[in-house]
């Protein structure tokens, strides 16, 4: 029988301003919104979107996209951010879409396990990171999973399917995730935490579930601060690497306003970070209404003050056409314009 909350009138939220689901702060009141937590609620949503003619759009934590001032009317959002569980066996760890992979680091620590600190102060959830291959330096997420399971959402079954991670066509910020329609539900991780470990990852899971509302830059900085730091009151020592991070994007203002991070992917066939154009074109500090391109960093565009999703887009266009004239190519965009 079908719990109370598993209709699909009962796990849409009407009206939801979409900036409260965007590290952005910006996007208008959605007529549907959803926040399922589990595949089940994720699947009613979907054949619901089939019964009742909408669209819909997955997002994650909402930290690599920039939402409509004014939302389609006949779309479902759906943020996968409440959709946090693990799967902890000796032998296997599945981790769920909504996790944020910051967690990776955290728990990395916690069970011993090296490889993880580059995802340390990663905004997102490891669905979006395992969509979009997020990576830092020379570190991404395709090297530290073992096994994707995903919903293909054109087979109308809409059956739960895997794959190996060496099937998944990884490259640079690419993946099979974005030439196919696929939803990631998670993954097995490629390394595995001891038995005795099981209940500390446990609990750390639970604490960041029983946290309501984590929607700004500065508060998911702070609760990834407090946890690195609890975890030195036990004993454990913080990598030399995640407290290089720290340092790197608290000096680039990472966590002080509302952004996406970087706007722009970097063109490695020009050689040189759209960062580095974009403050050679003193465009670094220019304002359009409410929106900044970062005086700290020419490839971070942030909402300085109540911007809207078109002052941004204009900021972003003033950068792509005067990359294109200085230095003949049009920079391609990272973050996700949602129509
Ligand atoms: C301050 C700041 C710094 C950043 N630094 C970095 C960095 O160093 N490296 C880096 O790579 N990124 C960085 N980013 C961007 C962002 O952290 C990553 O792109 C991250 O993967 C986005 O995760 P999300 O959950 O917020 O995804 P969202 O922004 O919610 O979604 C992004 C895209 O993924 C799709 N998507 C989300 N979940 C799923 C799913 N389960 N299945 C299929 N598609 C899905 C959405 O449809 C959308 O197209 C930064 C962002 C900010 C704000």
């Amino acid at each position: 029988m079908l719990n109370n909350r598993m209709t699909f009138e009962n796990l849409c939220m009407r009206n939801e301003p979409l900036a409260n689901h965007s590290s952005y702060q910006i996007g208008g009141k959605a007529n549907f919104f959803a926040m399922p937590e589990t595949v089940e609620e994720l699947l009613t949503l979907l054949q619901g979107c089939k019964t009742h003619g909408l669209d819909y759009f997955i997002c994650g934590m909402g930290s690599n996209l920039l939402f409509p001032d004014n939302p389609r009317e006949d779309t479902l959002y759906i943020s996968l951010k409440k959709f946090v569980y693990w799967d902890i066996k000796p032998s296997k760890w599945f981790i769920s879409s909504g996790t944020p992979m910051s967690m990776l680091a955290i728990s990395g620590l916690l069970f011993r396990i090296p490889g993880y600190e580059f995802t340390y102060l990663l905004p997102g959830g490891l669905g979006a990171g395992i969509y979009m291959n997020a990576k830092y330096n020379h570190h991404q997420i395709s090297d530290i999973i073992k096994t994707v399971y995903y919903v293909d959402l054109s087979d109308p079954t809409l059956s739960v399917q895997s794959i190996d991670v060496s099937q998944c066509k990884y490259g640079y910020k690419q993946s099979i995730f974005q030439m196919n329609p696929w939803l990631v539900l998670g993954a097995d991780m490629l390394a595995v935490p001891g038995e005795e470990q099981i209940v500390l990852g446990n609990e750390l899971l639970a604490r960041w579930k029983a946290q309501e509302g984590m929607s700004t830059l500065a508060s998911f900085y702070s609760y990834m601060d407090a946890e690195s730091s609890a975890l030195t009151k036990q004993g454990l020592v913080i990598p030399g690497e995640m407290t290089d991070i720290a340092n790197y994007r608290n000096g680039k203002r990472h966590f002080e306003y509302p952004s996406c991070g970087s706007v722009f992917k970097n063109n490695y066939d020009y050689g040189i970070p759209v960062g580095a154009l974009v403050d050679r074109l003193n465009l670094k500090g220019k304002e359009y209404g409410g929106a900044m391109i970062s005086p700290y960093h020419g490839n971070m565009i942030i909402n300085h003050n109540h911007a809207t999703a078109e002052e941004i887009k204009y900021l972003m266009n003033t950068i792509i056409e005067g990359v294109n004239t200085a230095f003949g190519f049009e920079p391609e965009p990272e973050v996700v314009v949602v129509k």
